[in-house]
């Protein structure tokens, strides 16, 4: 096999999982919505959309229609015909625009802890990674620490706000800031905003395209995977400037050429009538009751501002003595709870040896079902 694949290390969760299968745990480490589909009227387009013959293939850029509807969600201005292409999910709108933006050995800021596939799909296509550390419980990064990381070699910046996995949302002066280094070094930004929709407490999410530096060197990454809860229907989206967007197009025609066709029909039709800001506030609630969850547990974590995780520094309940892996390992067992191990979100994994990360985005019966589980001590070995 290639160099470029030696260092991937596959998906750590993987064992977990199978163990968490196995004995009826209740899963909060994937990010997966723990509901259906957020509207009914969505399954019902898409049977429709087969139904009357949507079943080949699309135009690659995406269904004009789709295109339209998230250039309305996103509300910057987007031009729907040049600027939105839809992917298969996210995850493919980041690879484009890491393949598209970087040449093997150029640089990339990125900060640490962050998704984990920011770090692998750039380093998959050759990049160096430079992380910046944010500064637990608020994870913030330190100013000088940020400047340090470009230099003449930078040829992009990987942004996630709200963040996967720490629940912080950018500011307006953090996003402002990293733009003026991008505008320094002439670097490009892309932004990983699929929890856009997921600000709690009055907050603001603030885009990318919003901050004038910015302006012609952004590239904004979306999904409707958690925003609609419909992760299998692959439904991502980037958004640029003409000219980058020409390029992504070539490219997103040799990856995968498009996305089910009959499942952007429906979801044209349909994600309209989803009410984004209901989906919040339901997810906000979510949050309050895991936050009390697990900080009655003993866990400690800043508030989270945004997004769908609570990542949490367990060091009070362990002593230490317990690493990320074994805690969750040990809760699992015994409390059939599962919770992520925090070290694979870190650029040095030994630095999240106290961190777990938690998903919210189940259903408030869920989350009761987990409080009662943590809190009844050792289960019975069956
Ligand atoms: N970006 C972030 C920050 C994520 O957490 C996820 C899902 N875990 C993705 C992208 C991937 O989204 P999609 O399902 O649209 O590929």
């Amino acid at each position: 096999t290639s160099t470029r694949t030696a260092g991937l290390a596959g998906n750590s969760l993987t064992e977990l999982f199978v163990m968490a299968r196995a004995s009826g745990a209740i899963d909060l480490a994937v990010g997966t919505p723990g509901y259906p589909s957020t509207s009914a009227s969505l399954v019902d387009e898409a049977t429709a959309a087969m139904r009357a013959g949507r079943n080949q293939y699309e135009h690659p850029a995406g269904d004009a229609e789709l295109r339209r509807l998230i250039a309305d969600m996103l509300g910057d201005g987007a031009d729907p015909e040049r600027e939105i292409t839809v992917t298969a999910g996210a995850t493919e709108a980041l690879y484009i625009a890491l393949l598209s933006t970087l040449d093997p050995g150029d640089e990339v800021v990125l900060f640490s802890p962050g998704y984990e596939q920011l770090a692998a799909s750039a380093a998959l296509v050759g990049a160096r990674l430079r992380f910046v550390r944010l500064h637990g419980p608020e994870w913030r990064y330190d100013p000088a620490e940020l400047a340090a990381a470009f230099n003449a070699r930078t040829r992009a910046v990987l942004l996630n706000t709200p963040a996967n996995p720490t629940g912080r949302v950018l500011s307006r002066e953090e996003m402002e800031e990293i733009a003026a280094l991008c505008e320094r070094w002439d670097a490009t930004v892309i932004c990983d905003e699929v929890y856009r929709s997921f600000v709690f407490d009055g907050r603001a999410h603030v885009s990318a395209t919003e901050i004038p530096a910015f302006t012609g060197r952004n590239v904004v990454i979306g999904s409707l995977s958690k925003s609609h809860a419909v992760s299998g229907w692959r439904l991502g989206f980037l958004r640029s400037d003409p000219v980058r967007t020409e390029t992504f197009r070539r490219v997103h025609e040799l990856t995968t050429n498009g996305t089910a066709a009959p499942l952007q029909a429906a979801a044209a039709s349909a994600a309209r009538s989803v009410d984004l800001d209901e989906v919040c506030r339901e997810t906000s609630r979510r949050r309050d009751l895991a936050q009390e969850v697990f900080s009655g547990m003993g866990m400690k974590f800043a508030p989270v501002e945004g997004g769908i995780f609570l990542f949490a520094d367990i060091s009070p309940l362990t002593g230490g003595r317990e690493d990320c892996r074994a805690f969750a390992l040990a809760l699992l067992e015994r409390s059939g709870v599962l919770v992520a191990p925090g070290a694979p979100f870190f650029g040095d994994p030994a630095e999240g040896r106290d961190h777990v990360r938690i998903a919210f985005n189940r259903t408030v019966e869920t989350l009761r079902e987990a409080e009662r589980r943590v809190t009844a001590g050792p289960r019975k070995s069956t």
